[in-house]
């Protein structure tokens, strides 16, 4: 059984210096989770519909080379909202592909040893990045937007991660709440310290999608700080298809940030 994939939105970014395509697919199911507890409170992805023709299908096939992030807004570990069918599909279309890395979402609950294997069988001699919405380091925070896990269990998944050779990936808030935007500087300390700890590259996609007011200069000294503390990190460029992106305007110098991960490429606005 080969069924189509539904895609809502594909952009372009950049990871390690190399081009990466994002595909933002249909899972077929809800974010399990929110189906169950009600979704995060910022959440506009748990159960994001395609309204286009387009399928991963056939437009995976246009793809030449560089990375591949498959998101989908939940988990593509968990077996509830991926089938293993479902999953089947996406790398059988992989396989067709040449790619060096690719990026799937999970929250730290799927994140076990038997997924692992199964990536490892499935995407044989492939680069696999697995991206967890940690939000903010501060527990009662995540509290407060309904995130349903603690800093431990994905610190614990990053520990089975780099135990396996697998690379980690870590969402950021900011631009939603104050609370959390003030714990920025300490959530990228701790991660600083996770990362010295295994000794590999904790990357970070830092979500500025939310708030439409975008204060540029916080956010330049905050991509400061995280690259003095040798933090591979990526500013959210795309709207994903919901809404026009706030950090807009600045396009130019922020996709040349994420490319080359110098501040030289900020300074024109800083
Ligand atoms: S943020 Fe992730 S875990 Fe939370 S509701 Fe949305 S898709 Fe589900």
């Amino acid at each position: 059984m080969n069924e189509d994939i539904a895609l809502i939105d594909q952009f372009n970014g950049f990871f390690d210096g190399v081009e990466k395509t994002t595909y933002l697919i249909e899972a077929g199911r809800p974010c399990q989770y929110a189906v169950n507890n009600n979704p995060c409170t910022f959440c506009k992805f748990w159960d994001r519909k395609s309204y286009s023709d387009k399928t991963l299908n056939t437009e995976i096939k246009n793809f030449k080379n560089g990375n591949i992030e498959i998101i989908s807004g939940g988990s593509f570990l968990d077996d509830l909202q991926f089938p293993k069918d479902t999953r089947n599909n996406i790398y059988n279309l992989l396989g067709k592909v040449n790619f060096d890395t690719v990026t799937f979402e999970s929250r730290p609950e799927y994140i076990t040893k038997e997924r692992i294997n199964e990536l490892k069988k499935e995407l044989p001699n492939k680069n696999i990045e697995i991206a967890i919405g940690l939000e903010t380091i501060d527990d009662k925070l995540k509290k407060t937007i309904n995130k349903g896990f603690k800093t431990k269990a994905v610190f614990d998944a990053i520990d089975l991660l780099s135990k396996e050779n697998m690379k980690s990936k870590l969402y950021l808030l900011y631009n939603y709440k104050k609370e959390i935007d003030d714990k920025i500087m300490k959530t990228l300390k701790e991660i600083a310290k996770k990362q010295k700890a295994i000794n590999k590259t904790i990357t970070i996609g830092f979500e500025t999608t939310y708030g439409q007011n975008a204060d540029i200069k916080k956010i330049v000294a905050i991509l400061k700080t995280a690259k003095k503390l040798n933090l591979n990190i990526y500013v959210a460029l795309s709207g994903e298809g919901i809404a026009k992106h706030p950090l807009e305007k600045y396009n130019k110098e922020f996709t040349e940030f994420n490319k080359t991960q110098k501040i030289a490429a900020l300074e024109g606005i800083s």
